[in-house]
């Protein structure tokens, strides 16, 4: 095989060959086009009814794709994954199904996307050093900004999987108790609002309790990716979180962009992550393997501005990394679990991950086009985080996006607000 864009083979749909939906990406979601949920497969600016071409085509057990959710795709593991794969490739390829196929796509625009599979446990991880060291000068200036655990573990925390929403789903400003500078405890909706640009990686097959998953079992277990904003109120998180970590600061809200990129789509983007200094323990040291760095470039876009450009490829522990840690203890994993990477935070001022790095805790506001100023978000912001990244043969693999809006607080029909 040669490397050239000409290798890829083309969709008879037509798109050129610099589209981020082409063959190389086909990210599964959940759609509805007025009629219910159904499994589809994103190709160029459309999604294929997945149920209705395995009826037509009876290759692929169309009992993966009845119940209107990804959950008996993550579960059927991944000889499954790579023949649903595979397989829709051809049709999409061939111009055999193009009569049989064309009226099961709907154009993206005619539809609603829905969370795609049940979120099992969500677990929340910390695994950029530049987030980390930015975060510990900011919350604990008198002392040395990495914890001494930090390179010796990747972090993490089990977060709120039922706050876990689609991209597009409102999220309301929390209330909750926080300290003042002058010391005065208050309640009250957080006057510091944020997000966390991350990368979701979605578990499929399960593992049993008792047995670790090793680094190079990652891909036997993690179905793919999808973008991550982890919403954080950082004045409810600063007074909350020690000892036991984040807690009302981090569980109102989750969201997730709609389609999950399969990891057979990131091959052609993995990377070395940076050099791990010191050497970690045997079950996290992927010195001597393939390791699971990726390179996805991220944008982070506050009411149609961009203002940031956070790279993941620079992040300190990889997915493998946190999936085998996840497990080391015996711990097991079900189909639907969702663990992020903890925020994506670059070296350079313009590729911080959240507002409380760019904005330096609050103290150096950020300057908009239009002229207006912010630290923290406002009721009304609308943040947008979207991510390409190097597909096979010259192709750019998209994820989508994941979008939210911050609205005020919400009703409190089922009691006063405290
Ligand atoms: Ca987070």
């Amino acid at each position: 095989m040669t490397t050239s864009a000409t290798d890829m083979p083309s969709t008879w749909l037509g798109l050129s060959e610099d589209h981020p939906f082409g063959l190389q990406t086909l990210p599964y979601g959940v759609f509805d086009a007025g009629s219910g949920r159904r499994v589809g497969v994103r190709i160029g600016e459309c999604v294929l009814d997945l149920a209705a071409a395995c009826a037509r085509s009876r290759r692929i057990d169309a009992g993966l794709f009845a119940r209107g959710s990804l959950d008996e795709l993550l579960a059927a593991g991944p000889d499954t994954w790579a023949a649903v794969r595979g397989e829709v490739r051809t049709w999409l390829s061939d111009t055999n199904y193009r009569t049989a196929l064309e009226p099961l796509l709907v154009p993206l625009e005619d539809v609603t996307m829905c969370l795609p599979f049940t979120v099992g446990d969500y677990v929340d991880f910390y695994a950029s050093e530049h987030h980390a060291t930015n975060l510990g000068r900011m919350f604990r200036p008198d002392q040395e900004p990495l914890t001494p655990n930090w390179k010796h573990l990747p972090i993490g925390y089990h977060g709120r999987s039922g706050t876990v929403v689609v991209s597009g789903e409102p999220v309301w400003r929390p209330r909750g108790q926080s300290r003042r500078p002058d010391g005065e405890i208050v309640v009250g909706p957080s006057t510091r609002l944020d997000i966390e640009v991350e990368l979701g990686f979605v578990v499929g097959a399960p593992s049993p309790r008792g047995r670790a998953v090793p680094l190079d079992a990652f891909e036997q277990h993690v179905f793919g990716v999808c973008l991550v904003n982890d919403w954080s109120a950082r004045d409810i998180q600063a007074w909350e979180y020690v000892p036991l970590g984040p807690f009302l600061g981090k569980s109102f809200a989750t969201s997730l962009s709609p389609w999950i990129v399969p990891l057979e789509a990131l091959q052609a983007a993995r990377v070395r992550p940076p050099v791990r200094d010191p050497r970690p323990a045997a079950y996290l040291d992927d010195a001597a393997t393939p390791s699971w760095g990726i390179d996805i470039d991220f944008k982070v876009a506050l009411n149609g501005h961009v203002v940031s450009h956070p790279p993941f490829a620079s992040m300190y522990w990889t997915g493998a990394q946190m999936l085998a840690h996840m497990t080391v203890n015996g711990s097991s994993l079900r189909t639907g679990d969702l663990f992020a990477s903890g925020t994506v935070s670059g070296p350079g001022r313009d590729q911080r991950g959240s507002f409380i790095e760019l904005s330096w805790g609050g103290t150096e506001p950020l300057i908009l086009p239009d002229g207006t100023t912010r630290t923290f978000l406002e009721d009304g912001d609308e943040v947008v985080i979207s991510a390409t990244a190097p597909g096979p043969d010259g192709t750019m693999i998209g994820f989508g996006e994941v979008r939210g809006r911050i609205v005020s607080e919400p009703a409190t029909a089922e009691g006063e607000a405290p």
